[in-house]
């Protein structure tokens, strides 16, 4: 009768990362590199910790980082947001998200999102006292139907939450998803919040289009980003939201309570890596493109289905043609028989699927890649 989250139980990032590692299977489950970030950002950790920047960072972030981002901003997305009133560092993305819904959703409210949807969000709705309203993305393309959207905005709609790239489908919003959704909200108080983790993984010289490309939207917007994702560095858990004056005050109201501040060291070194490699975004894409291409090749001749994934380094694929297992026995077999690890689909969903899909994370080594390959086309 106590607990707050009585259907939530270990993340299954957590439960397939520990079953990969007893049964020695090569994990391709949780999202996380198999490689480090570049050596320079490092580096840079060692020495500022060698000299003595190991006490808080200001509640807001450090001023190097939060100046880095506005410039990456300005030149990405065409937008001029303030350094002093529109970016806050968090500990990781997780804790963006979760002091942006803490800042906003109050009982009794409703959270739109959409399934499959990233396992953080509804727990955060849920520990507020809203409700979830869990909108279904079709099978094969998992766009967004916006006539569904607008048939459940209801007057207790109080935030919509967008993934794109999407975790776990790969797919991404277009300039027409926004120009919908800026129709749905104009004239309402629905605000907006965008999960946009894997902004600088987006294949095919596709454009990411940001919440923060779109004047209108970003008004109502808290758009969230994190380091771990761009620069290989997901155990260091620095990310950031950025969000209009007015809504930035919120969200550092929890933020401050929430962590007060993100790891000194790592802010810093990141705001030298962000200065001095610019470049490296805008050669993420093609990094990233070169690990999707090269796996989606090697597991071609296998028996699972799929289409190229648009975004992420997840790629999902069907196996139905194997297995009639519902998708959580199915990687459990396949650990324990074909000693690869993934991730089931389904536990994004609050009604399981009528498809059998399974997530493949991408961001390992070649020789890693090839290895997993070989036992998948052995299936
Ligand atoms: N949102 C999505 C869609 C993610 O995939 C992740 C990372 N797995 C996060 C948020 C959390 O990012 P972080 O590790 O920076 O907290
Ligand atoms: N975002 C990562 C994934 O989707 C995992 C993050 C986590 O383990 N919490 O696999």
């Amino acid at each position: 009768p106590h607990t707050k989250l009585p259907k939530v139980g270990t993340t299954i990032f957590s439960v397939m990362s520990q079953m990969a590692a007893e049964h020695n299977a090569i994990n391709l489950s949780q999202g996380f590199p198999d490689f480090d970030g570049p050596s320079a950002l490092l580096e840079a950790v060692g020495r500022y910790i060698a000299q003595g920047a190991n006490q808080y960072a200001p509640m807001t972030g450090v001023p190097a980082l939060r100046e880095q981002i506005a410039q990456k901003v300005a030149l990405l997305y065409g937008r001029e947001v303030s350094v002093d009133h529109e970016i806050t560092v968090t500990s990781g993305a997780t804790e963006a998200l979760f002091a942006a819904i803490a800042a906003v959703v109050r009982a009794d409210d409703e959270v739109i999102i959409f399934d499959p949807a990233y396992d953080s969000y509804e727990p955060a709705i849920e520990l507020n006292g809203a409700k979830a309203v869990r909108l279904q993305l079709q099978a094969p393309d998992f766009r967004v139907n916006w006539d569904e959207v607008s048939a459940h905005i209801t007057d207790k709609t109080r935030l919509i939450i967008l993934n794109s790239p999407h975790n776990p489908t790969g797919t991404t919003l277009d300039a027409d998803d926004l120009e919908r959704l800026a129709e749905l909200v104009e004239g309402t108080d629905i605000l907006l919040l965008g999960d946009e983790v894997y902004e600088h993984i987006v294949f095919d010289n596709a454009p990411h289009h940001s919440l923060l490309t779109h004047a209108q939207l970003y008004e109502r917007s808290f758009v969230v980003s994190s380091f771990g994702k761009t620069y290989h560095t997901t155990g260091w858990k620095v990310g950031y939201c950025i969000a209009p004056p007015a809504l930035s005050v919120e969200l550092r109201k929890v933020h401050q309570y929430l962590t007060f501040s993100t790891s000194t060291p790592m802010q810093l070194a990141l705001a030298d890596i962000m200065r001095d490699e610019p470049q490296h975004v805008s050669e993420l894409p093609a990094f990233y493109q070169h690990k999707r291409d090269l796996f989606c090749d090697l597991i071609q001749p296998s028996r699972f289905k799929f289409t190229p994934t648009s975004g992420t380094y997840f790629q999902c694929v069907d196996y139905s043609a194997i297995s009639d297992l519902p998708d959580v026995e199915f990687c459990k077999w396949l650990i324990e028989k074909a000693g690869v690890a993934a991730i089931p689909v389904s536990v994004f969903c609050e009604a399981p699927p009528d498809i059998r899909l399974v997530r493949f994370c991408f961001a390992k080594s070649d020789e890693t890649l090839r290895a997993a390959a070989e036992r998948i086309c052995a299936i």
